[in-house]
């Protein structure tokens, strides 16, 4: 497009749709509307190496600061250049998490939404694969003006744009973002290069750096070592970045000459430079960050501390102390077996783990978890790998592996009234197995794992047929699902007409096969509002024997349990504990479900 042809409302209709400035030679990152100084940003990198809970640092800052009644919006920008995490495999990534509006993203973004009891969007989870994206269709559009596209401004600016549409859109008082990876990675370098510019254009006080480090202690000197937590920092203040926090990650307490040799090599001031060693459980975080005062620190630093009410935090603290004081005094123990391929990796199975630790704090009850190697498992051998459980939970999964041996432990459970919650894959498993031993349709199965089998009684969605390849095509997001009467769901659900879970599938139960299910005892006790999808399925005469097609343990969260989780530890605690009255602790835990 020539720059000469450029009338004044040609130029305003560009600013609008591009977000570019025609009036200079910079490319503005900046959207139409945005004001400046609203909105504050607390920016978590990681040093020395990844996977040390970036996500956990950031959300549990951010839950300090929503309970002084702050407005915070989280965002995770990914590396990577896939435009979502729906194609990673969850043994290389750890588990996929779905949002309500269909987004499949990264498992942090779980971190955040159980932290804060706050559903997130799209808006909050952003990949270079996006960023890239976004790029070369404006540059295809014209939006550039004949300028050549660069790294710098138009990548770095589509981030900065990206972090105050966020920030405009939530109406935040501070937005957390959180950089994967590490410093040094080739492919987060933009981001920490639009970290130094968003810091310089929004303007001093604007932007609080946080470095979240590791302290080595390696057992051989059984001391703490700083050098490369030192060196870890020193990349980032190569890019430009000067940390304002120190978080020092570690086995056990870093010790204060270790906190003030990083304090005297970096620049920060030694009471900003906190330790965050290890947890018995992340729920414990929070109070460790507000003891060493890093909440202030951050209020301080980004001069908002006049926004705050703290009447409203004495009243969200004593509530989550409540929780938190739970943790740990748990006077009963019981044990769930979790059947899955993913097993040697826990982080693909982060949400059930969680779902179960929130369902075991409200009974009052560990739960301690078995993992189950499903390929080893057949109808000979199933009582030798689940005699020792109080439950069992057959998870979701893509995929043949380790199928059968799901199908025998689910028989075994359904046999032994041995508690059982199905998810997803788990549900479409109970599905063939229910077909296969007791509706004697003997070669049922999915049209997944079989596609040519006779009796597909799992089969792909009619809405998905037509959609080709694996990208991109399945049933996502958050889904209503209609209760029915007088079933153990509904009843567990608080006799609710309809709840809402998340989905991520693209198989089902085919339709032609639900009136024999059904006939043989089969309970379809939630389904698809207007639509033949069969949704939960339960066995009444079981003592608990339920399976729903959508994933509750995403929308588990500490304070709100997910009324399945319960069910299932309620039932495998009365298996273990058959005399003790278990009704009181039961009934507490049920109403603080949904
Ligand atoms: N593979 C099954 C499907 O696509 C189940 C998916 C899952 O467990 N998330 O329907």
């Amino acid at each position: 497009m020539a720059k000469d042809k450029i009338t004044t409302e040609s130029r305003d209709l560009l600013a609008k749709v591009s977000d570019v400035s025609t009036e200079t030679e910079y490319f503005s990152p900046i959207p139409a509307g945005y004001k400046k100084g609203k909105c504050r940003y607390v920016i978590v990198m990681g040093t020395v190496m990844s996977g040390l809970g970036k996500g956990i640092f950031s959300s549990c800052l951010a839950k300090l600061m929503q309970d002084k009644g702050l407005k915070v919006s989280p965002i995770k920008l990914e590396g990577y250049l896939n435009i979502d995490s729906g194609t990673l495999n969850p043994f290389r990534h750890g588990e996929v998490f779905v949002l309500d509006d269909g987004m499949e993203c990264d498992m942090d973004l779980g971190t955040y939404e159980r932290m804060l009891d706050q559903n997130l969007s799209g808006s909050n989870f952003s990949t270079s694969g996006q960023i890239y994206s976004s790029v070369l269709r404006k540059e295809r559009h014209g939006d550039y003006l004949g300028r050549d596209v660069q790294m710098i401004p138009h990548v770095t600016g589509e981030v900065k744009l990206e972090l105050r549409r966020l920030a405009m859109n939530s109406e935040a008082d501070i937005v957390f973002v959180e950089i994967g990876g590490t410093a040094g990675d080739l492919e987060n370098a933009f981001y920490i290069e639009a970290m130094r510019e968003l810091a310089y254009e929004e303007g001093p006080g604007s932007c609080c750096f946080v470095g979240l480090t590791y302290i080595l202690e390696p057992k051989t000197l059984g001391e703490q070592k700083s050098k490369a937590a030192q060196l870890g920092i020193k990349q980032l203040m190569q890019m430009g970045i000067q940390p304002d926090i120190i978080a020092c990650r570690a086995d056990n307490p870093v010790s204060e000459q270790v906190r003030q040799k990083i304090s005297v090599f970096s620049n920060v001031p030694f009471e900003r430079v906190f330790s965050m060693h290890d947890s018995s459980s992340i729920y414990m975080i929070p109070s460790m960050l507000r003891d060493c005062g890093i909440d202030f620190q951050v209020l301080r630093l980004l001069k908002i501390d006049d926004r705050i009410n703290l009447r409203l935090e004495r009243k969200a603290w004593a509530q989550w102390c409540d929780f938190t004081d739970k943790i740990g005094k748990e006077d009963r123990q019981i044990t769930i077996g979790i059947t899955g391929k993913y097993t040697s990796v826990r982080d693909s199975y982060a949400s059930i783990i969680n779902a179960l630790e929130h369902a075991g704090i409200a009974l009052g009850c560990k739960v301690g978890i078995k993992w189950i190697e499903t390929t080893e498992v057949t109808d000979d051998n199933a009582a030798e790998h689940l005699g020792d459980v109080d439950g069992i939970i057959v998870p979701g999964g893509f995929g043949v592996r380790g199928t059968e041996g799901k199908i025998a432990c689910i028989k075994f459970a359904r046999e032994n009234g041995l508690p059982f919650l199905g998810l997803c894959l788990g549900f479409q498993m109970a599905v063939i197995e229910f077909a296969r031993n007791v509706c004697g349709i003997k070669d049922a199965n999915s049209t997944e794992i079989e596609p040519d089998c006779e009796h597909g009684v799992i089969d792909i969605l009619p809405e998905q047929k037509k959609l080709e390849g694996l990208g991109g095509n399945m049933r996502l997001g958050g889904r209503d699902i209609e209760m029915k009467k007088g079933t153990v769901a509904w009843d567990m659900f608080n006799r609710q007409a309809q709840v809402r879970m998340r989905f991520r599938h693209r198989y089902e139960v085919d339709p032609e096969y639900i009136e024999a299910l059904e006939s043989a005892g089969v309970v379809f006790s939630g389904k698809a509002p207007n639509q033949p999808i069969m949704q939960i399925m339960e066995i009444p005469e079981h003592p608990f024997f339920m399976s729903t097609q959508a994933h509750p343990e995403l929308t588990s969260r500490p304070m709100v349990s997910q009324p399945m989780f319960i069910g299932l530890a309620a039932s495998s605690m009365k298996r273990r504990y058959p005399k003790d009255d278990l009704q009181g602790s039961v009934d507490a835990a049920k109403s603080v479900c949904v």
